[in-house]
């Protein structure tokens, strides 16, 4: 570690040199595993609106999305945040992924998504989600962990305070304050049940607002994690055995479930997802047969359950909901790994109604086209 901290003397040195009035975007996209890609171009000057940031393109056959024949994969600027690693007027921007013929490129899920965001706007609906995760070293031992043993079994590490009760707080205090100043939603962290997991909240945001910010959110972990030698794992079960999984709780509410008497309007969403479950299932991350057992936490993957205050059912509605009758639901089933434009479409679609020209359940099978 002493040599990574004599570098950092060493570039800081760099990092104050005066820009002459340039900006630096970094594009960040979404890859063919599930994972971010970035990189970097100069811009002449600031930026005020998304219309500013030029198109851009990549290798898509070194990303695992398109063929090496037909490699160009295009990058179209949707939104853009304060950049904290440069700060200033630099920017970090979120970019879909459309292919050469003008179709949106395989994993580009957010186009779909956004159409029916769109056609429901009226419904003023919210998400909030909250994002687990697991943290490595970089020989892929759990962080913090024993080497070649375990911890004690869990008990004491969700919102442990205290030496060996908590790991990687200035992993994870970094990466609260970059949010913050990249302008994210994110509403709480805690540590979890399983020791080295933790949970960030974003939300709530409106409509595809979610899906953008949690890909930031999660791009800023990385690069956060990144600093401090630290791997970050979205896997929802990464460690077999008595240990928690990871999932991403979806929180849903539209206008009418918030308003007086709304309740009504949850208890009509709940049915409409049970009737719909297997699909969406599919959508809700791969491995999640290993983490929805009906253990730790969870309801079992093959059937759907609802319950207030109820940990263990698929959807959850909060005591406190339950009593003022009005506020919002929890989805507990998505996993850690999830894409979130699949899954805050599909919950858009399944609640709110179908429209003709998006069909978020056919979404992930265009990914194995
Ligand atoms: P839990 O008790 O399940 O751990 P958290 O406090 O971690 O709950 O997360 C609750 C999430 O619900 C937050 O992301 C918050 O933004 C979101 N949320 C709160 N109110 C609403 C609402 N009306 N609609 C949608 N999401 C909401
Ligand atoms: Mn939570
Ligand atoms: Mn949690
Ligand atoms: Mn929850």
């Amino acid at each position: 570690m002493a040599e990574i901290t004599e570098n950092t003397a060493t570039l800081q040195k760099y990092l104050s040199l005066d820009q002459r009035g340039r900006i630096l975007a970094e594009y960040i996209w979404i890859d063919g595993s599930g994972s971010i890609r970035s990189k970097g171009r100069t811009l002449k000057k600031a930026i005020t609106s998304v219309d500013d940031l030029p198109e851009w393109n990549f290798d898509g056959s070194s990303t695992m999305q398109a063929p090496g024949h037909d490699s160009d994969v295009y990058l179209r600027p949707v939104a853009y945040y304060p950049d904290p690693f440069r700060r200033g007027d630099n920017v970090i921007v979120l970019a879909e992924c459309w292919n050469n013929d003008g179709t949106p490129n395989k994993f580009n899920h957010r186009h779909e998504c956004e159409k029916l965001m769109n056609a429901h706007k009226s419904e003023k609906v919210w998400f909030g989600l909250e994002q687990e995760y697991t943290l490595f070293d970089q020989y892929d031992n759990v962080y913090g962990w024993p080497k070649g043993g375990f911890p004690a079994p869990q008990g004491p590490y969700y919102c442990g305070v205290g030496t060996g009760k908590v790991y990687a707080r200035d992993v994870i205090e970094a990466h609260y304050r970059a949010c913050l100043y990249a302008g994210i939603e994110i509403s709480g962290i805690n540590a979890e049940v399983m020791p080295s997991q933790w949970e960030f909240q974003v939300g709530p945001c409106t409509g595809i607002e979610m899906g953008d910010q949690l890909w930031v959110a999660r791009y800023l972990l990385h690069r956060v994690a990144e600093e401090f030698g630290v791997k970050i794992s979205f896997h929802p079960k990464p460690l077999k055995g008595d240990w928690n999984g990871a999932g991403c709780h979806t929180n849903v509410s539209t206008e009418k479930m918030r308003s007086a008497g709304g309740i009504k309007y949850i208890d009509e969403a709940i049915e409409k997802l049970a009737k719909r479950h297997k699909e969406h299932i599919l959508l809700y991350g791969a491995d999640n047969d290993l983490r929805l057992t009906g253990r730790h936490e969870t309801a079992s993957a093959t059937s759907f359950s609802a319950g207030v205050a109820n940990r263990g059912a698929s959807i959850r509605i909060p005591r406190s909901v339950a009593k003022e009758g009005q506020g919002y639901f929890e989805d507990r089933r998505p996993a850690s790994n999830i894409d979130p434009y699949l899954v805050t479409g599909i919950i858009a679609e399944t609640i709110m109604g179908e429209i003709a020209d998006a069909d978020m359940s056919k979404e992930f099978q265009r990914e194995s086209l």
